[in-house]
């Protein structure tokens, strides 16, 4: 595969499409902040992700890092309903 985009792209392990994703370590956390994938507290101090659509960094969301990555790895759509067609 002809890998020809950016040289020494950095992280694009977490480039979504429309989604800035910025890691955050936590250190200078001081307050709590709701993840919306589990509705828990991100405590001060861990280590999580801030997302928010392009060009619109008001939006962002605090997301545990797991529940961010679960968001795309684990759909939750696996649920089957017995009937067919
Ligand atoms: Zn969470």
């Amino acid at each position: 595969m002809a890998d020809g985009g950016l040289p020494g792209g950095g992280d694009a392990a977490a480039a979504e499409e429309g989604w800035v994703v910025r890691p955050v370590t936590g250190a200078a956390t001081t307050k709590a902040y709701r993840c919306p994938g589990c509705d828990h507290l991100i405590a001060p101090g861990t280590p999580h992700r801030v997302v928010w659509p392009e060009g619109t960094v008001e939006d962002r969301r605090h997301w545990h890092t797991q529940c961010w990555a679960r968001r795309h790895a684990g759909p939750r759509r696996v649920r089957r309903t017995g009937r067919r067609g």
